[in-house]
């Protein structure tokens, strides 16, 4: 009996333990390295079959004054509410998850730019509307994104050996570039002038 307890008592461990390191406690979207194993076989069928893949990097604009201002109980509020906005956004098929701190990213199979750009834009203006209140303090917050997409498929296949870190990179740069651009705004890394 005390063996069965035992076994019993160390599957439930086990099952906590693989819930923790996928699951990220405070927001409970999926943590950044649950992110990478998730998607890396999406991306592959994507390019495999010329079907179109976008992902869409999201930093929270200015958020370490919400923790300075108001505290970072405040600040856990906000990432809480947010991480719930994002995930009504979601489909089927989508992978969200807290990339960092105040980032999140957005995996979408079957998504081209043009779609991407209208569920960013869309994300923005709800995160944008909304209003919080830590004590009798009201916030706004703002949002800023940066998508990459796989090139369409008749631009001659320049996508063939693109992996998900080159994707991430791009969205990075396009976050990067909406940053400069005042912040609470949508860029693509194909507009960014080189
Ligand atoms: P920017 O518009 O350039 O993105 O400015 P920012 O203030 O959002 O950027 P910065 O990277 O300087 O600040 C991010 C802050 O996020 C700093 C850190 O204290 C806070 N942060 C990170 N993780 C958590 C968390 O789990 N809870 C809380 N409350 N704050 C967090
Ligand atoms: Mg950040
Ligand atoms: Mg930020």
């Amino acid at each position: 009996k005390e063996l069965s307890a035992a076994l019993e008592e160390s599957e439930r461990l086990r099952t906590r333990y693989e819930e923790m390191s996928v699951i990220d406690p405070l927001t409970k979207l999926y943590n950044r390295r649950y992110f990478f194993s998730e998607v890396t076989a999406g991306l592959a069928r994507a390019k495999r079959y010329s079907h179109s893949y976008s992902l869409m990097l999201m930093d929270l604009d200015f958020f370490k004054q919400v923790n300075d201002c108001f505290g970072h109980e405040c600040g856990d509020k906000v990432l809480k509410d947010v991480s719930e906005i994002l995930s009504r956004f979601t489909r089927e098929g989508d992978t969200l998850a807290r990339y960092g701190g105040e980032e999140f990213v957005m995996a979408l199979p079957e998504t081209d730019s043009e779609g991407s750009f209208i569920l960013a834009e869309r994300i923005r203006k709800t995160v944008a509307e909304k209003e919080w209140y830590c004590g009798d303090d009201e916030i706004k917050m703002t949002i800023s994104i940066g998508l990459a997409s796989l090139a369409e498929p008749d631009d001659d296949n320049q996508d063939a050996n693109i992996q998900i870190a080159d994707m991430l990179r791009e969205a990075d740069r396009a976050l990067y570039y909406a940053k400069q651009n005042g912040r609470n705004n949508v860029k693509t890394f194909a507009e960014i002038p080189r």
